[in-house]
């Protein structure tokens, strides 16, 4: 959402794709990858239009993204045509809402518990990330804070 409101707001053109049928078609593909048993074939990894990121590929060493593209303002619609074509095929919209419903962000990043089961090892401390200006839609009557550990932060 964020590399879609970063993108349009240059004037780009932005999909959102669920399958890697015709990526030669675009200037650029951005793939995330958060789960490590996710298979994304290494062929399409090496294809010049390709960046891609993620804990999944990149485990607790993923790079961050530009500082201007990770304080944009997310794309809450990036998800329109997805959540339509879910419902049409009869998913209920209820199960939808974290598309609809939510403005999304994280008020503080990174923790250092260093739980032995969780990726988020690099780092010991955690720190403010964003206001939560920077990523709330007041259209929307929810907030879902997608921070590690937001107890970790002293204030
Ligand atoms: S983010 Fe949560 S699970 Fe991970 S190290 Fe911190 S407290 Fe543990």
């Amino acid at each position: 959402m964020k590399l879609s409101g970063y993108h349009k707001a240059r004037g780009d053109e932005v999909t959102l794709k669920t399958d890697y049928d015709n990526l030669q078609d675009f200037d650029k593909v951005y793939i995330a990858k958060v789960f490590t048993k996710t298979k994304v074939d290494d062929k399409i990894l090496m294809l010049s239009n390709i960046q891609y990121g993620g804990t999944g590929i990149f485990y607790d060493n993923a790079p961050s993204l530009p500082v201007e593209v990770e304080h944009c303002a997310p794309d809450y619609s990036l998800y329109d045509g997805y959540v339509q074509a879910q419902v049409d095929k009869g998913m209920k919209s209820s199960a939808l809402k974290c598309f609809t419903d939510y403005s999304i962000g994280f008020l503080t990043r990174d923790c250092f518990r260093k739980c032995g089961f969780c990726v988020n090892k690099k780092y010991d401390y955690c720190a403010i990330h964003s206001p939560l200006e920077e990523f709330y839609d007041s259209r929307r009557k929810k907030i879902m804070l997608l921070d590690d550990n937001i107890l970790a932060h002293s204030e």
